[in-house]
């Protein structure tokens, strides 16, 4: 085990012109969630024991590993996975791919998926993982070898009792397939059929669950729909903008947009489009399978990332990476609501701003937990041998995310809180119960 060099917070954020800026010069993702997280800890005067054990995650792993390129050459790739807390149950969490990927980023993704777990009362803990790598820039076969590779490298630090890791940014139902093939094929032929549940988000195929690919979206568009309610804002014609056109952000327009809702503006790595009249997700979505990013669709014009916040718009989906909410976008954004989508995207200063303008926000450990609910279900099908159908899979989310909505609703009313500090409060107990009761070993 290593650690990296850290770096230092910077809620300003320096821009490259036109484009996104580089996660370099984000600042210390693990350093701002504690900041966020230290809110509830003193709301609900969390016992200075568990907060310690909570502040650092249990296992921080780095796996240097060489993979053949198509060319013959050998190169080397540092992978990673934190496993944060598995008190509440196995480690949990996503694996990304992405040439910036690091460890403070990784320790902070863990750590929220702890708290996401607690929240929405999934036995599971928190870790995250990943390799540094632009998946865009390697073949399928590499990408393959990338993924065998370290998965095998992992070895016994994943597991389906242990760690389920699950798809993130740069990864999809292919890689978790590969991954558990991989998996299955090194733990031995008697149990190679058992441990199917090791990684969670592959193909039904494969073992996945019906439901799983939209279902981290469906649950951002319930979240979506109850804030609506609460606010009697009718969702017929009503602006969105969403940054980020992966599995998140597609499913989202696409759900939203069945709601009579008008996608008005889109972004992600490769540029911003918008179209007052209306982009239609379907084409949009054509376009991205080929092109690899909205930018040169033809039903939108082109925007520069800083007219994208400032766009007329009732509701902002950030669905991409983390910290792109910063200051200045806060300043600008003309949305009534902030639907986090992503993990991680709001840096606490521009939240305070965006709180002062009466913007409401529903935090990602709230909303943006679909996927995991969904993958608690595909990891249950899996234990059983069981394949439920769509419907039963996608009403069992929508009943559990209306429930912890509700939860978080009433828990910031009676405690005067915004809506984060609410969910991390909800889970922070729950943590904090299960460590009295069951004490520290030995
Ligand atoms: P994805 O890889 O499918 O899509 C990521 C999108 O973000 C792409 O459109 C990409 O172009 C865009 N993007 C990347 N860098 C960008 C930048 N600098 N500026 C603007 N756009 C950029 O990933 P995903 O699975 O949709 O995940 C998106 C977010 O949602 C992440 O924060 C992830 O952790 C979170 N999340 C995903 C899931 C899930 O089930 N996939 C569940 C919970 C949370």
């Amino acid at each position: 085990m290593t650690t990296e060099p850290t770096a230092k917070a910077s809620p300003g954020r320096a821009q490259t012109e036109g484009g996104t800026p580089s996660l370099k010069d984000r600042g210390n993702l693990f350093e701002i969630a504690s900041r966020q997280i230290d809110k509830a800890v003193k709301l609900i005067k969390l016992d200075p024991d568990v907060a310690q054990i909570l502040g650092q995650p249990k296992n921080e792993i780095i796996i240097n590993f060489p993979v053949r390129m198509d060319n013959g050459e050998y190169r080397m790739f540092k992978g990673y996975r934190v496993q944060h807390n598995n008190i509440l149950g196995p480690y949990k969490g996503g694996m990304r791919y992405h040439h910036e990927a690091n460890l403070d980023e990784m320790k902070a993704l863990a750590a929220w998926m702890t708290y996401k777990g607690a929240l929405h009362e999934i036995p599971f803990g928190g870790g995250k993982g990943g390799v540094k790598v632009d998946p865009r820039q390697h073949s399928r076969n590499e990408l393959e070898r990338i993924t065998r590779r370290f998965t095998a490298a992992l070895g016994a630090n994943i597991g389906p009792e242990w760690d389920i890791p699950a798809p993130d940014v740069g990864t999809n139902e292919q890689t978790m397939v590969w991954m558990m093939d991989t998996y299955m094929n090194v733990v031995g032929q008697a149990e190679k059929n058992s441990v199917r549940g090791v990684v969670t988000g592959k193909s039904v195929t494969s073992g996945g669950s019906y439901g799983r690919r939209e279902a981290t979206g469906q649950g951002v568009v319930h979240c979506i729909t109850e804030w609506a309610k609460d606010r009697n804002f009718n969702l017929d014609g009503a602006h969105i903008i969403i940054q980020g056109f992966g599995n998140v952000g597609t499913y989202t327009a696409r759900l939203l947009s069945q709601k009579g809702a008008v996608i008005v503006g889109v972004g992600d790595a490769g540029g911003y489009i918008a179209n007052p009249e209306g982009i239609n997700p379907h084409k949009l979505s054509e376009h991205t399978q080929k092109t690899g990013t909205v930018a040169g669709y033809r039903g939108a014009s082109k925007i520069q990332r800083e007219e994208f916040f400032g766009l007329e718009a009732d509701i902002f989906v950030p669905a991409a990476l983390e910290l792109e909410l910063g200051v200045k976008e806060a300043q600008v954004l003309k949305a009534k609501v902030v639907v986090e989508g992503a993990n991680g995207p709001t840096y606490p200063e521009a939240e305070q701003i965006l709180l002062d303008k009466g913007v409401d926000i529903i935090p990602d450990i709230l909303c943006n937990s679909g996927g995991v609910i969904v993958s608690y279900y595909e990891w249950l099908q899996n234990k059983r041998s069981e394949q439920w159908d769509a419907a039963d899979v996608l009403g069992r989310l929508e009943k559990r995310m209306k429930q912890t909505y509700a939860n978080v609703r009433a828990y910031a009313l009676a405690n005067k809180c915004d809506w984060r500090t609410a969910s991390y409060a909800i889970g922070l107990e729950r943590l904090q119960n299960c460590y009295r009761e069951r004490g520290i070993f030995p």
